[in-house]
């Protein structure tokens, strides 16, 4: 006997196995294929990077400015 599930992102109809266990679930599957999960991780990984590069980046330019503020005094209060 095969047991089909609809995935409720991508709505295809697939087999049991397409889906991943989860306990919390009444069924103990996902409601998302593993395909569907797969590219969802996906996005949301290079979300994430994406988000962290700009923060990075943007610190980076803080950390910078400061920095430069700081020594600019320093060397000031030396003359
Ligand atoms: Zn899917």
């Amino acid at each position: 006997m095969t047991t089909t599930k609809q995935c409720s992102a991508c709505k295809a109809l697939k087999d049991v196995s397409c889906y991943g266990s989860d306990a919390s679930r009444s069924d103990g599957r996902e409601h998302r294929c593993r395909a569907c999960i797969a590219r969802k991780n996906r996005d949301a990984y290079r979300k994430r990077r994406g988000a962290l590069g700009a923060t990075y980046r943007a610190r980076g330019r803080q950390l910078m400015t400061n920095e430069n503020l700081l020594f600019l005094a320093k060397d000031k209060s030396q003359n």
